[in-house]
């Protein structure tokens, strides 16, 4: 669309890259500059419990600021711009998958920060893919947020018993791309993974914009 409101609105609220905050044309996802600096793909891993995946960027500089202008700055779009390298990354992932899906937020916290950050940058990716998203999993407490956590044992404790999925005839024997924003000990993306494969699921793959860089 190209009206003259649409001009109006672009003029009002330049698009901005994610990872460096310049004004950029309207619809791009970053600019030329940040996209010749993007990492070589970075190594595998395994989310704790052994599920797969995979990351885009270490959680630094710019990449970790994307994250947080997404998810404390409450810019939405940002979502949608880190969906395109992770959508990238995810076609060279040699794995087919039926559905994708996102790590949920306790429902009181989406209300008051208005949506799901991971829900918005998985349900954009798998609009790129062009693959089915659904909501498999929900929240059903309102733990401590991981980061104020010190050890691996206090996340691990953390997570236990918060997830559930609701519908498990969504989830039998699917194959899953579970999405979440940043990876640090990965005891919230790996619990999310176990209740998904408890369910039924014949397959769980993750994937996120950003991994803590190893020390
Ligand atoms: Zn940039």
């Amino acid at each position: 669309m190209n009206s003259f409101l649409d001009r109006i609105l672009k003029k009002v609220y330049p698009e901005r890259c994610p990872y460096c905050d310049r004004v950029i044309e309207c619809g791009l996802p970053y600019c030329e500059d940040c996209a010749a600096d993007f990492p070589e793909e970075l190594p595998r891993f395994f989310t704790p419990g052994g599920f797969p995946c995979r990351a885009v960027f270490y959680y630094e500089g710019g990449y970790a600021g994307a994250v947080k202008r997404l998810k404390f700055g409450g810019v939405k779009a940002v979502g949608s711009q880190l969906a395109v390298p992770l959508a990238k990354l995810i076609r060279g992932y040699e794995f087919n998958f039926d559905v994708v899906t996102s790590v949920p937020m306790f429902e009181k916290r989406r209300r008051e920060r208005g949506f799901n950050h991971a829900e918005v940058i998985a349900s954009a990716t798998a609009e790129i893919l062009g693959s089915e998203y659904d909501n498999l999993l929900v929240k059903t407490k309102d733990n401590k947020p991981q980061h104020t956590l010190g050890g691996l044992s206090q996340r691990r404790a953390n997570v236990k018993n918060v997830y559930k999925a609701p519908d498990k005839e969504k989830i039998k024997g699917k194959s899953i791309l579970l999405i979440d924003d940043i990876f640090t000990t990965g005891c919230t993306i790996g619990e999310c993974a176990r209740v998904l494969s408890k369910a039924g699921a014949a397959r769980v793959c993750c994937a996120v914009v950003c991994v803590r860089k190893p020390s």
